[in-house]
């Protein structure tokens, strides 16, 4: 659940990862300096439905239970993949940026089955670690297009505590709270303001705080 970021065709990517990584794609924005020509702010992604999203790695079972947690968790999300493997963290987001370096609002998880960060190790931690990068994703999608990577840590930080990517982070473990996700072994945030659940509450319902 720390940050990553690579390069991939026509995107970038931004990484964060939970108990490590984030990345980020895409279009690039006609710069409104002209009057006659209006460049609202149309959303880059599309809401994905969580019975859409491809979830691929794992057993049957792991996959079902990966579902079931996207059905419960994921709404004003743009998921393009779900993928179970073996990975050093819990799990990981990856960020898609457009162009001009603003949030696309798309996104793409990574659930860890490795023995030593394994995500399934628990009812409890599954469900967190669901809640959490689901979280990541709504974080995408309600600043996307006019917020920067650089941009969403400053308000971040500023709401829930942290420097560099670690009010991300907060804020996702305030994600998986106020969604009855909480659990003991989580590595950000174990208490937050109420200040800091109803932020949660809006990104969650794809709003920005
Ligand atoms: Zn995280």
């Amino acid at each position: 659940m720390s940050p990553i970021s690579s390069n991939a065709p026509k995107r970038r990517l931004l990484a964060t990862v939970l108990g490590a990584a984030l990345a980020l794609s895409g279009l690039v924005a006609a710069p409104a300096t002209a009057t006659e020509f209006a460049f609202p702010l149309v959303p880059a992604a599309l809401a994905i439905s969580p019975s859409d999203v491809v979830v691929t790695g794992g057993s049957a079972t792991d996959r079902d239970k990966v579902r079931t947690y996207l059905k419960k968790y994921a709404k004003n999300t743009s998921i393009l993949s779900v993928k179970i493997g073996s990975y050093d963290h819990w799990g990981t987001t990856t960020f898609y940026l457009n162009g001009d370096n603003t949030l696309s609002g798309q996104c793409s998880i990574e659930i860890s089955k490795k023995s030593n960060h394994n995500a399934f190790a628990s009812t409890a931690r599954l469900k967190y670690v669901m809640a959490h990068e689901v979280f990541h994703c709504q974080q995408a999608f309600a600043y996307q297009s006019d917020t920067t990577w650089t941009q969403l840590q400053k308000i971040m930080n500023k709401k829930f505590g942290g420097s560099g990517t670690r009010g991300i982070d907060n804020a996702a473990d305030c994600g998986a709270i106020v969604q009855d996700a909480a659990y003991s072994g989580a590595p950000y945030k174990k208490k937050c303001t109420a200040a800091q659940k109803k932020a949660a509450k809006k990104v969650i319902n794809g709003q920005q705080f």
